[in-house]
């Protein structure tokens, strides 16, 4: 989806397909997709006309002619990620996904991987705060436990209303998803929560763990991370807040300048 000039703005993407011999003419870039380096097949946000309206999808063969890769790079999380480059790469018309119109269903679909990314911000918060949680009840400083000191139990309590509450988020958008796609309202709650719950119960985790907690000898420094990734990926939460307000007043409000 992501390319250098259409981040959160996806439909302002460049990519284009054009026909041609019975398929299509693919022309454009693509950065941040996460493991693009072992892609040997990418879904790719095309542009076959113009306005959002303009957008749909193709699989092309990153073995094919006319597709290049830039240098790889890494995230925080270390995972990797390199520019790709379309420079007039053929596609056959049977690899077409969506044509021309097919962005809004694109996006109704894409509600599916919020819920799945929610869902990982959810577990490697879990994860670091059971770590965290044991640690507190068995190191000891000051000839305490740290589960003893009030200023750490309540760093727990906050860490488990965040985990109990973003866990109701998701089940209630991953619930009612059985009748279509998820709600997309739903969906960006729980995604906006979860991914800032997440990344908050890691880092105070981290905190709870002091020196270790920061070190590669524990998973705790990875899960914070890797959580803090994901409140950038598949929507920032300040887009998902965008689109929850958007609820809120039962209105759209472009982002676009000059427009209300
Ligand atoms: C770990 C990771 C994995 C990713 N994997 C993929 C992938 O597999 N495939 C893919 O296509 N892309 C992927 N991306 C890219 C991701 O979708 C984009 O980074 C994201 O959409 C934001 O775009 P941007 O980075 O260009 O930031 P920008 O759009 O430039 O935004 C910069 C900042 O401004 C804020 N902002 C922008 N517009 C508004 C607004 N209207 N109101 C309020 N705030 C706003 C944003 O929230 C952000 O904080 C990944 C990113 C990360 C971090």
């Amino acid at each position: 989806m992501t390319e250098p000039e259409a981040g959160s703005a996806v439909t302002d993407l460049q990519t284009t397909a054009k026909p041609e011999g019975g398929g299509y003419r693919i022309n454009g870039s693509k950065i941040f997709t996460t493991h693009s380096k072992y892609a040997e097949l990418m879904l790719v946000y095309v542009r076959f006309g113009p306005g959002s309206d303009g957008i749909g999808s193709v699989l092309v063969d990153t073995k094919g002619q006319g597709v290049r890769f830039g240098k790889p790079s890494k995230f925080m999380s270390q995972e990797e990620w390199v520019q790709t480059y379309f420079e007039n790469a053929f596609v056959p018309a049977d690899m077409v996904v969506l044509k021309e119109g097919g962005f809004k269903k694109q996006i109704a679909g894409f509600n599916v991987e919020r819920i799945g990314n929610a869902a990982r911000s959810l577990a490697l918060g879990r994860y670091a705060y059971e770590r965290a949680r044991e640690w507190a009840k068995q190191r000891k400083q000051f000839g305490r436990l740290l589960c003893e000191f009030q200023g750490l139990q309540w760093k727990f309590a906050e860490m488990k209303i965040k985990l109990d509450a973003g866990q109701l988020l998701l089940y209630r958008a991953a619930a009612n998803a059985d009748k279509g796609f998820p709600s997309a309202e739903e969906t960006a709650i729980a995604k906006a929560f979860c991914n800032q719950a997440g990344f908050d119960v890691a880092n105070e985790a981290l905190q709870v763990m002091g020196g270790l907690g920061y070190t590669q000898e524990e998973l705790v420094e990875y899960c914070a991370r890797r959580c803090r990734g994901w409140m950038i990926a598949g929507g920032s939460i300040e887009i998902l807040k965008n689109r929850i307000a958007e609820a809120v007043f039962e209105r759209t409000f472009s982002q676009r300048a000059g427009k209300s």
